[in-house]
């Protein structure tokens, strides 16, 4: 089969030209990056891993009615998407004070945030992603009042539908990050959740030992990182046991 034509390569992910038109071809790599750049590896087996788990997520957001690009996997490393018009901004939801929240307003990791707070960066690596404010967002036209309404309201549902989800396999919901698209369907255009929802992408700890079970452990170079990948995806019941095609579904812990 002649190869796609490459489109875009960003530090996780290519993205290839699709089938039909309106369509897109989402591959997943082993290259890790953090610090937005600074630090880079690769984590053997994470892009098989990333695939499966955001394909779970996102048929599972599908199944409650939370409009995404997802379409289907292809195979191990690839998932077909709808083509849509990224909007500049990471969309950053925190249940748990982590990462930079816990640096920059001096509360220690791990405590409880008083409700989920949503915030806002500014996708520009040159710049460093730089939070902002809705008011520069809209003031700037990277989106509209109205985008912003509909991104609002399907993060904090998204949110809350996850929470419960991973809590259901052992798992807390500290933080993570979306990204949204526009997608144009008959003449009328829709927010919809885009990117990918994986441990590259949210921080997971073990809801007994506050164990990382993310890209925290590549981050702060803590070992042990593709098993943690294929612990959350062993708990969501994705990860085939013995190299079988049985799936099981996720497995519920006390
Ligand atoms: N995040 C991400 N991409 C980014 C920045 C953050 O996926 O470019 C995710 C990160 O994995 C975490 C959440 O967003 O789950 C909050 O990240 P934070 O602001 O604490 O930044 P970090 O600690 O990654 O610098």
């Amino acid at each position: 089969m002649a190869r796609r034509r490459q489109l875009y390569e960003g530090k996780a992910k290519i993205l290839f030209e699709g089938p039909e038109p309106g369509t897109l071809v989402q591959y997943f790599k082993d290259d890790a990056t953090a610090f937005n750049a600074q630090k880079k590896g690769t984590i053997t087996g994470k892009g098989v891993l990333n695939n499966r788990i955001s394909e779970f997520l996102m048929t599972k957001l599908a199944e409650i009615n939370i409009p995404t690009h997802f379409i289907r996997r292809l195979n191990m490393r690839e998932q077909l998407i709808k083509e849509v018009e990224i909007i500049p901004i990471e969309v950053v939801v925190r249940n748990i004070a982590a990462g930079s929240i816990a640096q920059r307003l001096g509360i220690p990791e791990g405590t409880r945030l008083p409700r989920s707070i949503v915030e806002y960066y500014y996708k520009n690596d040159a710049l460093g992603d730089p939070m902002v404010a809705e008011e520069h967002i809209t003031a700037f036209g990277w989106a509209t009042p109205p985008d912003m309404d509909d991104i609002v309201h399907l993060t904090l549902r998204i949110n809350d539908f996850l929470t419960g989800l991973f809590l259901g396999v052992g798992i807390t919901l500290v933080d993570f990050k979306l990204e949204f698209g526009r997608l144009y369907e008959n003449e009328e255009m829709r927010i919809v959740l885009a990117d990918e929802i994986s441990p590259d992408n949210c921080r997971l700890w073990d809801a007994k030992t506050n164990e990382k079970m993310d890209k925290d452990r590549f981050r702060r170079d803590l070992g042990k990182i593709e098993e943690a990948y294929q612990e959350v995806a062993r708990r969501l019941g994705i990860l085939p046991e013995a190299g079988s095609r049985d799936m099981k579904g996720p497995e519920t812990m006390q």
